[in-house]
């Protein structure tokens, strides 16, 4: 299942301008406390506002699910456990 790609805003540039609201179809970001805020349940991810963002808050990231999270956490365990073992032979190699 491929993972959809959302929009957010990098709270660190964002000025509170509200072009991006203005500029989106779906009425889909609301100014919060003089920050963008974006309603992931009613974008469409046409990414005007990440265009018309004079700051260059907007961004795209693709979020990751806990079981890939978990998954590609085991396999970096496995492969840093090989490595350990690769390792200690190596060394019980060289002290033979
Ligand atoms: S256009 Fe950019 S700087 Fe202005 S409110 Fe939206 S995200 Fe913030
Ligand atoms: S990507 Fe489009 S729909 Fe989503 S918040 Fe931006 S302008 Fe609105």
């Amino acid at each position: 299942m491929g993972n959809k790609v959302m929009l957010r805003i990098r709270k660190n540039l964002c000025l509170g301008c509200g072009v991006c609201a203005e500029s989106c179809p779906k009425q889909a970001i609301s100014l919060a406390s003089g920050q963008a805020e974006i309603n992931q349940s009613r974008c469409n991810q046409c990414r005007l506002c990440l265009e018309v963002c004079p700051q260059g808050a907007i961004g795209e990231f693709v979020p990751v699910s806990e079981a890939e999270l978990a998954s590609t956490v085991g396999s970096l365990r496995q492969k840093a456990d090989d490595l350990v073992r690769r390792i200690e032979r190596l060394r019980q190699q060289k002290n033979a």
